[in-house]
């Protein structure tokens, strides 16, 4: 079932709706957060699960962010969160970042002491 995302006109919050597409147009949407039915389609953003875009939108929440570069520790457990909700093995190279960001070395410590990160691997010469 496609999901569709909506705009509150009132709260200004964003919310997602689970439709199918003979409902779609015919069934009232109200806002979840605040019951207003002045709500306002997103055009163009009909996804069928979750996408890694939602979730790069909870990552761009600028508080969510704030002061993550001073922190390394903070920045190693918003990366491991990251890779666990995608759901995707990113290799040892990515725990191995992680797990120095959590003990608490800065990225340039980390940048110097596994400089094969920096690289794409080049191939035969
Ligand atoms: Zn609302």
């Amino acid at each position: 079932m496609p999901t569709y995302e909506y705009r509150c006109l009132d709260c200004n919050r964003r919310f997602e709706i689970f439709m199918t597409y003979a409902e779609y147009g015919t069934r009232p949407v109200a806002c979840p957060h605040c019951g207003s039915k002045n709500v306002q389609r997103r055009i163009g953003r009909v996804r069928v699960a979750r996408s890694e875009e939602a979730l790069l939108d909870d990552f761009a929440d600028p508080t969510a962010l704030e002061g993550l570069e001073d922190d390394p520790q903070a920045l190693g457990r918003v990366m491991r969160k990251m890779s666990r909700e995608l759901g995707e093995d990113l290799g040892p190279e990515f725990d191995e970042v992680v797990d120095r960001l959590e003990a608490g070395q800065s990225p340039d410590e980390i940048e110097s002491a596994l400089p094969d990160l920096a690289e794409e691997p080049q191939g035969d010469l």
